[in-house]
């Protein structure tokens, strides 16, 4: 059977670091067992949902490399979503309910009062048809329940392993509300059978839906697919990351300079055995992907983590990678000088920086002329290699006696007015001679 998995984002705000391990645990799935990958617009909630939010998760993604094979949006599709209400429906499995909230709450509370856990008691399973029209002539509207099974329902989850939910122990789950719309548990089932959905892979947050929907997925004719339920993301402290994931979008990230394979080198290996490094293609990861490393324990997200393996992707990036981009940022000088810059870089933007450094204006710095004289005199003759700053040093050491510190860094404050840079045997040849000499005039 070939894999068939599906990302379902509700466009009612930007992708995040959470959403993004989720696509990403999906994708590496898909890829690696020659499946297929569906994007699904969970956009029912046509109130919250919007066009720009929904664009937005598409170009991240794209940017993110994470490709999919199909989409469609949930908006397009509500006569599926009542063919499937109906059925349900005639199958006495969806029951029209009629208390208002405030009448929930008062029956929860006095359930916990009592010491009960604040499960919906099916009162409206004993409405008459009479009970029934006088709340419809009130002008109540009903909200629509799935009737559960009250048994347990287990499967066999591919991160959590044998999971067993006791539907006994749930609210018959509202599937319909008063004004019509539909909550997301139905469609997605609805959508799951139709696209013939093998694997669904999603946050652990979902386990219980996975019972309900276990239930749903059986009484409208389909077999459910096989679920894998990750562990969740916490912050680097441990502490819950629900409520900074609205700083953690994805196009924030992007705007900071962060590299795409940063955020998927962290997001993949978080909370897996795996060893956390930076890799700079999706084949990679997706090779190394396995449900077996997946831990229970959440995973801890650590921004510093992300900085620290976009300077390890850059530094691992060919020259033919990063050229296109080093020319939109008019940083583009030939393969020696990323060789040369490519270790001192953490974003790909301080590339301009480095770049400065070479075609100018610097700003020499120069403590003792009278040294920066001799240094100018010293220069090795002809076009500047390489080599020619081991030549030019080791000739200023025995004209001078100079070493270490006092020997380098003089030269390196007149060539390029910083105390640190890249190697200078590799950034000499790319200043030249004629720079080199005018700088150290100062
Ligand atoms: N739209 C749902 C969500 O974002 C999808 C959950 C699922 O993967 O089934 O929570």
């Amino acid at each position: 059977m070939t894999t068939k998995v599906r990302f379902a984002p509700s466009p009612t705000g930007r992708l995040h670091v959470g959403n993004v391990r989720t696509a990403l645990t999906n994708v590496l799935y898909a890829r690696q067992t020659g499946g297929t990958v569906l994007l699904r617009i969970d956009d029912t909630d046509l109130e919250r949902s919007t066009k720009a939010y929904e664009d937005g998760i598409r170009a991240d993604l794209e940017w993110l490399g994470l490709n999919w094979d199909e989409s469609f949006n949930q908006s397009g599709r509500f006569d599926k979503y009542k063919a499937a209400a109906n059925k349900l429906k005639s199958l006495g499995l969806l029951y029209p309910a009629y208390e208002t909230e405030d009448e929930l709450d008062r029956k929860r509370k006095i359930q916990r009062a009592q010491g009960k856990p604040p499960v919906y008691d099916r009162a409206a399973l004993d409405l008459t048809d009479a009970q029934k029209a006088a709340y419809e002539a009130e002008g109540r509207k009903p909200h629509w329940r799935f009737k559960l099974s009250g048994k347990p329902v287990s499967w066999t989850d591919l991160v959590r392993g044998d999971t067993t939910i006791d539907t006994a122990s749930l609210s018959d789950p509202i599937l319909i509300r008063e004004d019509g719309s539909y909550l997301y548990t139905l469609p997605s089932v609805v959508d799951d059978i139709e696209a013939g959905i093998t694997t669904i892979i999603r946050g652990e947050d979902h386990v219980t839906n996975s019972g309900a929907q276990i239930e749903i997925f059986e009484a409208l004719g389909g077999e459910a697919p096989a679920f894998g339920h990750k562990a969740l993301l916490v912050g680097a402290d441990g502490g819950k990351l629900s409520k900074r994931l609205g700083t953690l979008a994805i196009s924030d990230l992007r705007e900071e300079g962060l590299e795409p394979m940063a955020i998927l080198s962290l997001l993949a290996k978080i909370g897996t055995s795996d060893p956390i490094e930076p890799v700079t293609n999706l084949q990679a990861l997706i090779d190394s992907f396995s449900f077996d490393k997946f831990s229970r324990a959440p995973a801890r997200f650590d921004p510093a983590e992300l900085h620290r393996l976009n300077a390890g992707v850059l530094h691992a990036l060919d020259y033919v990678d990063v050229k296109p981009r080093l020319a939109a940022m008019g940083a583009d000088d030939g393969e020696a000088f990323w060789h040369a810059v490519r270790p001192n870089l953490e974003k790909l933007s301080d590339a301009v920086d480095w770049h400065q450094l070479i075609a100018g204006p610097v700003d020499p710095v120069i403590e003792d002329a009278a040294y920066a004289r001799q240094a100018a005199e010293s220069l090795p003759d002809g076009k500047l290699t390489t080599r020619s700053w081991g030549e030019w040093t080791t000739t200023l050491k025995a004209e001078t006696g100079r070493k270490g510190k006092d020997l380098f860094l003089p030269l390196r404050l007149a060539l390029t007015g910083q105390r640190h840079g890249p190697d200078m045997s590799e950034l000499l040849p790319l200043i030249g001679r004629e720079r080199v000499l005018r700088r150290l005039q100062g």
